[in-house]
């Protein structure tokens, strides 16, 4: 179901069926000059979409957290960054929140990679208050299922950027790319203030070139497969 379907009442009686509470996390962050500000909640969205679509009574789909953690791209316009602390702590009761209404199992479909240290802390704390929590970060946990639709891992790039296609193609102008994009050469963390700018040229890394919406399509509904498959490995009963 979708919680906007429910009233208080209706409410009351799906949740003696115990539904896997489904919470899409995002931000809003520039996503090189071509794709949507709103990317990164876009994507989970679909996501949990799709899952709840494909059993009704077995997903509760909750209203989504569209701002998030962006301190690496704050000097891009358009990007909103929400400092770690306060984040942290709102997650954290949101979930214990939800925790406290009778949804304790919980699936967080996050979006974003500036997230993903601050949903570590907050899924802990909502543990601690009774909460069984499975991050599921799309990009990087089916990586080797991406790469076989679409190689190349990247901000903004190939994946990404195909996955919004797929949703709105009207949301993407792959003219406003870069012919080469800059990749990565290694996956390490640096932290400094005034080269941020430097580090993501024109907010982006990886192929966006490569992206297109079938692509894109073949990428939501793998995700929505492996989302399904892996709360039956976490949540079999
Ligand atoms: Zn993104």
């Amino acid at each position: 179901m979708h919680i906007a379907e429910l009233t208080s009442k209706e409410f009351s009686a799906l949740i003696k069926q115990r539904p896997l509470a489904l919470l899409p996390i995002g931000t809003l962050e520039a996503h090189g000059m071509h794709a949507s500000l709103a990317t990164d909640t876009l994507i989970p969205v679909e996501i949990g979409r799709r899952v709840e679509q494909a059993e009704r009574t077995r997903f509760l789909l909750l209203p989504e957290i569209p701002y998030g953690h962006s301190w690496d791209l704050a000097v891009f316009d358009g990007t909103v960054d929400i400092p770690a602390a306060p984040f942290i702590s709102y997650v954290s009761a949101v979930g214990s929140g939800l925790v406290k209404a009778g949804l304790s199992r919980q699936i967080w479909l996050n979006g974003h990679g500036g997230n993903n240290g601050a949903l570590t802390l907050a899924a802990e704390a909502v543990a601690e208050a009774g909460g069984q929590v499975v991050i599921v970060n799309w990009w990087m946990d089916f990586r080797q299922e991406i790469d076989a639709i679409t190689p190349g891992a990247g901000h903004a790039g190939a994946d990404e950027t195909a996955a919004v296609m797929a949703i709105n193609a009207a949301w993407v102008h792959l003219a406003d790319t870069p012919e080469h994009a800059p990749a990565r050469t290694a996956k390490v963390t640096y932290k400094e203030v005034s080269g941020r700018a430097g580090r993501f040229p024109g907010a982006v890394n990886g192929a966006p070139r490569e992206a297109t919406a079938e692509k894109g399509e073949a990428l939501l509904t793998m995700c929505a497969r492996r989302v399904r498959e892996l709360s039956v490995e976490f949540f079999p009963a």
